[in-house]
């Protein structure tokens, strides 16, 4: 049964992916309700209803799923267990093993080739003195990063030879880690894709990406992205959702390597910061399909209308907010966060061009 208009989605999350998922499900008559530790968080100053509290406090969890006639989340950090016993029998999409999965990075990499989709070579490291052997294994390059708990590059650093194996370790917390192989690629991309309720599968168009010091910059539609490799990464993303019986919005980040070959760099089984281009460039947004497909709606069509370029306003970037908001042929979008600490993602801009392919 779809979501009536006038019925609450809970999010576990307040930040800004929370927040447009609320504006977006604000169109069909929902209500939001949202969890965050923050009372003046990002989502909050638009949502219906706020539970102030930790994510992982089953009270809270409990508040959220009572006032919910479905649950969704905004980031994967959740501890799943407390989610699970608060809800009861409220429906959670995507679904707690969606979450279990793309939370650990060995638990995710596992998957995935256990599922045929290539990633970087990897090795599990649970302790400092097994660095030096996984780093031969492996050969060259590679990068340490925690299991658990990493975004916007955190958590993560670069090993070679030269490496005090003790210092890298305790870099990262020394807590249990994945040693991966460093991929040298062309460059990198990521497709957002989403399953409906009764199966169905729409795609976005693909976008080439950049990162500086591990955060998304810029996302680009076409960009490098050839039509061939965006079939292929669409086949991936269909691969990973119906194995998951996944239902909802995901990200999936891949390296393109120099022979134009696909790995999977990781998954998130939410909406993503490289498919925010989609408000300007598609009729229904990544959060509207993200909101019709945990409503148990039919997905929209992903077509795109233009080519654009999403750039990520962070910091001190927000301070250009009067001649962002002058340009003619662009989509601002902030987040409504107090203080542009360094590093801090503020808001995002699409700049949209007629689409090149059909000039
Ligand atoms: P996060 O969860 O912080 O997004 P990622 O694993 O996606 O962590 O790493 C952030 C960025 O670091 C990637 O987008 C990529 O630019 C770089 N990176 C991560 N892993 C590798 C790798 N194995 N080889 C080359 N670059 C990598
Ligand atoms: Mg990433």
């Amino acid at each position: 049964m779809p979501l009536k208009p006038g019925s609450t989605i809970g999010i576990v999350g307040g930040g800004q992916l929370g927040r447009m998922l609320a504006m977006a499900a604000a169109r069909f008559g929902y209500k939001i309700a949202v969890l965050d530790p923050d009372s003046a968080c990002p989502a909050s100053q638009v949502a219906n209803t706020t539970v102030v509290g930790p994510y992982d406090d089953e009270a809270c969890l409990k508040r959220l799923a009572s006032l919910s006639d479905v649950v969704t989340y905004e980031f994967e950090n959740v501890a799943v267990e407390p989610l699970r016993q608060a809800l009861g029998q409220t429906p959670l999409f995507p679904s707690a093993e969606a979450l279990e999965v793309s939370q650990d990075r060995v638990v995710e990499k596992a998957f995935l080739n256990g599922i045929g989709v290539a990633t970087a070579e990897w090795r599990a490291i649970d302790r400092a003195d097994e660095l030096g052997h996984a780093l031969l294994d492996l050969g060259g390059d590679c990068i340490l990063k925690t299991r658990r708990f990493g975004y916007d590059g955190k958590g993560q650093a670069r090993i070679s030879a030269e490496t005090t194996f003790t210092d890298a370790f305790e870099a990262i917390g020394s807590v249990p880690a994945i040693l991966e192989k460093k991929v040298p690629f062309s460059f990198e991309m990521s497709v957002v894709a989403a399953r409906g309720r009764s199966g169905e599968i729409a795609a976005f168009d693909p976008a080439e990406n950049v990162h500086s010091l591990g955060i998304l910059k810029t996302s680009t539609v076409p960009g490098k992205v050839t039509p061939a490799l965006a079939e292929a990464a669409g086949e991936i993303a269909a691969t990973i959702l119906a194995k998951l019986d996944y239902v909802g919005v995901i990200g999936v980040e891949f390296f393109v390597s120099r022979d134009g070959a696909l790995l999977v760099n990781e998954i998130a089984p939410r909406v993503h910061n490289s498919g925010h281009w989609t408000e300007a460039a598609c009729l229904a947004s990544q959060f509207e399909q993200h909101v019709r497909a945990v409503a148990g709606l039919p997905l929209a069509s992903p077509e795109r209308h233009f080519d654009c370029v999403m750039e990520n306003l962070i910091g001190d970037d927000v301070g250009r907010f009067a001649g962002l908001v002058a340009e003619p042929r662009s989509l601002l979008h902030l987040y409504g966060k107090a203080e542009a600490r360094r590093g801090r993602k503020m808001g995002h801009v699409t700049r949209v061009t007629p689409r090149a392919d059909r000039a």
